[in-house]
């Protein structure tokens, strides 16, 4: 089953304007290391931290939003999932949790999913919980489930290239026509709509 849920948002990203970002982990977060399982491999990328710590100051929400199909190959558990989530948030060193909410999609691409990127049920989902407008949330991420999940979500959709596993994207990238930003900090930055009001 998939595990989608609700973490209470830091004191300071409460306002009256609602903006949302979904945030892919692996490879947009911290290092991709195919079917990571152990904490002590969590690599944070460049620019990360100072990237969320600049975004919940403008009051932006943070959602975090990963497929695990390790889970349902049967590599690991959620349980260490969980547990590399931890040490991600750990390294991050921004309070109990950055994220209003975190989603798990444990199935593989050849199973019935629920939650699994590209489908936007978990985006459509929390805006409406979060009563955020589209226009007011973007997806971003390094592959493509993640651009197809934001738009099939209708939302704004951004690509990260930090990762060296990356560059094999490029190709797909290109034809979604999605915007490509060296790290998750020259994204947020370059984004007028995220900036404080
Ligand atoms: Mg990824």
């Amino acid at each position: 089953m998939p595990y989608c849920a609700d973490a209470p948002s830091p004191a300071r990203a409460r306002t009256t304007t609602v903006r949302a970002v979904f945030l892919d982990r692996d490879g947009t977060l911290i290092e991709h290391k195919p079917y990571l399982r152990d904490p002590a491999d969590v690599a944070l990328l460049p620019g990360v931290r100072e990237a969320l710590a600049e975004a919940l100051d403008r009051a932006v929400k943070l959602f975090l939003f990963t497929n695990q199909s390790g889970v349902g190959r049967g590599l690991f558990t959620m349980d260490d999932v969980h547990a590399v989530n931890r040490r991600m948030i750990d390294l991050l060193g921004l309070g109990a949790s950055p994220f209003a909410a975190i989603c798990i999609a444990p199935e593989t691409p050849f199973e019935p999913s629920a939650y699994r990127k590209p489908s936007p049920r978990f985006i459509h989902e929390m805006l409406a919980a979060h009563a955020i407008d589209k226009e007011s949330a973007w997806m971003v991420g390094d592959s493509p489930v993640d651009w197809e999940a934001g738009l099939n979500a209708g939302i704004r959709t951004a690509a990260v290239v930090a990762d060296p596993l990356a560059a094999q994207h490029e190709e797909r990238r290109a034809a979604l026509g999605v915007p490509a930003h060296a790290t998750l900090l020259a994204w947020l930055r370059s984004c007028d709509q995220c900036r404080s009001e």
